[in-house]
């Protein structure tokens, strides 16, 4: 049986290393000239790390990531408005890494068969019994995975009337430091713009920031992050001084209303195609990687109706959390920042840990949950 996977991020080679360990012949279509990722970092919560271990990559993985360290979310003078026990988190649910989005790509593209890879074809439309246009022409397939991103073209060939991506009020920067040691790694919650920073493996940082901004003007100017965050509590500024102006990237956050169904005939997507949601949670690639390993079990045994269900009733939800959490952290009134920052700083780190429940105590045994 063949399978065509469209994109080869995150989602396209979980989904490739998944399929072909089960029997099938795969072939990823990747746009760019290379599978690669930005320059930026990714944390990969216990969830993503046994759906990797499922993948067979997840040693590979741990000895390019760094462990989570003591985080937590904090205002910008300094001061601790929640701390995540990420002890405790560990007890409960195993490990949380930071590692390097092009570190994660090299591990999957290295562990997908490596005939099964094709740079630099574009794919231009689908259909529902498994064609496939591209750049090179013309191939068919069993079943057509749709892994290529938020702007997915398997997508707006098989769901026409789905409605498109929305820009949410606010952009991120993304960007890594020149080495340079911190202590303690997490947020900055301020008035309608954030700051976060995690160390990665190899002594860099990994930092990002969001703002209330109207859709295409941030730029990605590293005096404007330092206008908005220049005053902000150490180790702040210092990574900023540490960070290269080529290194600064800019997006505005987008994510994908609901759709009714991520399955039509021969067609299935997974990862941002299916349900892009907002960073908040760092789960976007998390999900992209569990979809990739429910989905063998699905085909193997008929229940690709279950795996939809399944997989849409999950990601929606961890969709809406990451955007209510996205409200909150985006809030900029004076008085409603203040309510939330009292609330934060009476909410135990217990209570916060059992909220993530539902979304940390994914296993791959659970098949398409
Ligand atoms: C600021 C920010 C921070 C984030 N942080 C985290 C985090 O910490 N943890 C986490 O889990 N997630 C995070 N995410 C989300 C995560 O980046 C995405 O969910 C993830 O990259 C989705 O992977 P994907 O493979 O589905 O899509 P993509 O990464 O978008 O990959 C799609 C691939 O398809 C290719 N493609 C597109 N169109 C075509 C075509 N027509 N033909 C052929 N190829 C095509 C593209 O070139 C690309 O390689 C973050 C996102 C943002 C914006």
């Amino acid at each position: 049986m063949k399978a065509i996977v469209v994109g080869g991020g995150i989602g396209g080679l979980a989904t490739a290393i998944a399929l072909s360990q089960d029997g099938w012949t795969v072939e990823v279509l990747e746009r760019a000239a290379q599978f690669t990722e930005v320059g930026a970092g990714l944390s990969l919560w216990p969830n993503a790390l046994r759906a990797l271990d499922a993948l067979g990559v997840k040693h590979d993985i741990e000895q390019r990531a760094l462990r989570g360290v003591q985080a937590g979310i904090r205002h910008p003078s300094g001061r601790w408005l929640s701390r995540t026990d990420t002890a405790e988190l560990e007890r409960r649910y195993g490990r949380l890494a930071m590692i390097h989005r092009a570190d994660l790509l090299s591990v999957l593209r290295d562990a997908a068969p490596a005939d099964s890879l094709r740079p630099g074809v574009s794919v231009h439309r689908v259909t529902r019994n498994g064609l496939v246009e591209h750049s090179n022409g013309t191939s068919k397939a069993d079943v057509v995975i749709g892994a290529d991103g938020i702007h997915s073209a398997v997508r707006r060939s098989i769901w026409p009337d789905a409605p498109a991506p929305h820009y949410v009020g606010y952009t991120a920067w993304r960007m890594v430091t020149k080495p340079i040691a911190v202590t303690e790694e997490g947020e900055t919650w301020g008035r309608g713009q954030r700051f976060g920073y995690a160390q990665l493996p190899d002594g860099r940082v990994y930092c990002f920031a969001t703002a209330n901004t109207a859709e295409g003007t941030a730029g990605s100017s590293l005096a404007e992050l330092r206008r908005r965050f220049g005053s902000w509590h150490d180790p702040i500024p210092a990574l900023l001084d540490a960070t290269d102006e080529s290194a600064v990237l800019n997006h505005d956050i987008y994510e994908l209303p609901r759709l009714s169904t991520y399955v039509m005939d021969r067609v299935i997507l997974v990862g941002d195609a299916a349900h892009a949601m907002t960073p908040n949670l760092g789960q976007g690639a998390c999900q992209a990687i569990e979809d990739a390993v429910a989905l063998p079990a699905a085909l193997r045994t008929n229940q690709l109706a279950a795996y939809d269900r399944a997989r849409r009733a999950r990601t929606q939800m961890i969709a809406q959390r990451a955007h209510r959490i996205g409200r909150l952290g985006q809030l900029s009134s004076p008085p409603a920042v203040a309510l939330r920052n009292s609330a934060m700083r009476i909410t135990p780190s217990s209570s916060l840990l059992r909220s993530l429940d539902p979304v940390l105590s994914w296993t791959p045994d659970g098949a398409n949950t």
